[in-house]
């Protein structure tokens, strides 16, 4: 079997861990994102993962009330390393060995991130889950997910979202929008398209690295997309 992509950093936001729910973590959809993870690794596919901290927390929901914006960026943070102990946990249960390294040091919880220790876990096999962001406020975990693809070497970014690819407008409000199927990095950003913020595109183009836009929400996406079908926008130079 041809894999378009050997190694791909997966991007899974805090919304979609959440589910139906209106917040928080819905076991059973960790538990069936992280057996679209194992399945894409059965392939040879090495993976790793940032997670995103939304369904917990956003730094702006302090900021807007008047907070302290790097607080509420701490905060936001925060609440991604509880979704990477999620996620691990829901991969360790069907035996895929994963490991969490935070931007934030936090040695009683999980190691730090070192693009070292990184490599290493990724080389004997592990998944490895990237929390904390960037460990800077200011950033998201979209430019965390193309500073880690670019420092994996990873041939891919994926960008797991609610819907099938990118769209002239969210298809949510606006049923008869555009679907791409494949635009540049500099599409994306002149047309202000909004799929990843503009530091995480700006950082995928200037490293080549494609961004791969599908839905989370369909169970085997991710390794159809893989082996050269599915459903995706393909954002490339
Ligand atoms: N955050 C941050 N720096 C980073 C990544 C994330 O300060 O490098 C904070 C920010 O407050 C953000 C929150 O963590 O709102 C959760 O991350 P994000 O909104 O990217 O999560 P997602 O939308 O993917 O669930």
């Amino acid at each position: 079997m041809t894999l378009r992509f050997k190694r791909v950093l997966l991007k899974v936001s805090g919304e979609a861990l959440m589910g139906q729910q209106g917040f928080g973590i819905d076991v059973a959809v960790a538990d069936r994102i992280a057996g679209d993870i194992r399945e894409a690794r059965e392939l040879g596919v090495e993976i790793s993962v940032v997670i995103g901290g939304g369904n917990i927390f956003r730094g702006v929901a302090v900021a807007s009330k008047g907070g302290d914006r790097v607080t509420g960026d701490h905060m936001g943070m925060l609440a991604t390393v509880i979704n990477a102990l999620a996620l691990r946990t829901s991969l360790t249960k069907i035996g895929v060995d994963a490991i969490v390294l935070s931007a934030i040091a936090m040695p009683e919880i999980c190691e730090s991130f070192s693009q070292r220790a990184a490599l290493a876990h990724a080389e004997a096999g592990r998944v490895v889950i990237f929390a904390g962001g960037t460990g800077n406020p200011f950033f998201t975990t979209d430019s965390a997910a193309a500073l880690r693809a670019a420092e994996m070497g990873a041939h891919a970014l994926f960008k797991g979202t609610q819907v099938d690819g990118i769209y002239s407008a969210d298809p949510k409000f606006v049923p008869d929008a555009t679907r791409f199927d494949q635009l540049t990095h500099d599409d994306v950003l002149s047309r202000g398209l909004a799929v990843m913020d503009v530091t995480a595109v700006a950082l995928a183009r200037e490293n080549h690295i494609p961004i791969v836009v599908f839905s989370i929400h369909e169970q085997g996406e991710f390794t159809r997309i893989l082996t050269g079908g599915g459903r995706s926008t393909i954002v490339s130079d």
